[in-house]
């Protein structure tokens, strides 16, 4: 499948529907031009959804979101960045793992398999792409992910 600008307003539209949280707000800043990703829709999807719905289950009493994407270098770059309970630097280093979970903090209460992140991974690795986190406990997580453009 190939993929544009437009894809992206239609997956946060989903996705806020989806949530039924009218406290949600997503800045979204995509890339507006004729941009074309060679990507596997469904799987894609499904691997952006993973983070997005991390950012509502693992947020404060307001999520913000901020998607932003941009091309550089033939590199797609996109950004997802919450403004949530965190990671600290030492669970950070297990978050792609299989079945990982945090096992303090706020995040005792919430359910999960720690199964998505793992599947993001996977997803974006088979995209030739890579996926970074960056967080700072209490204040919010950041997930850059790029995907190299054909
Ligand atoms: P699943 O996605 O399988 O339903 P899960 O959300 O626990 O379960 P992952 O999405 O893989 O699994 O996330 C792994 C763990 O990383 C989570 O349990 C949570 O502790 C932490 N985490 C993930 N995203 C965030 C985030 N945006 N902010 C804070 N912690 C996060
Ligand atoms: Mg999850």
């Amino acid at each position: 499948h190939v993929i544009d600008n437009v894809y992206f307003k239609e997956l946060l539209e989903d996705f806020k529907l989806s949530t039924q949280r009218n406290d949600l707000t997503i800045d979204n800043q995509v890339y507006g031009s004729e941009v074309m990703l060679r990507i596997d829709k469904f799987h894609f999807n499904t691997a952006l959804l993973n983070i997005l719905e991390n950012a509502v289950k693992y947020g404060k009493e307001k999520t913000h979101i901020v998607l932003k994407t941009e091309l550089r270098n033939g590199t797609y770059h996109i950004s997802i960045m919450d403004n949530g309970i965190g990671i600290s630097e030492k669970n950070k280093q297990h978050l792609f793992d299989k079945f990982y979970r945090v096992s303090d903090g706020n995040v005792h209460d919430v359910k999960g398999l720690g199964l998505g992140l793992y599947y993001t991974h996977q997803i974006i690795k088979a995209h030739n792409g890579t996926i970074i986190v960056e967080s700072e406990l209490n204040k919010g997580t950041t997930f850059n992910i790029k995907i190299p453009v054909n």
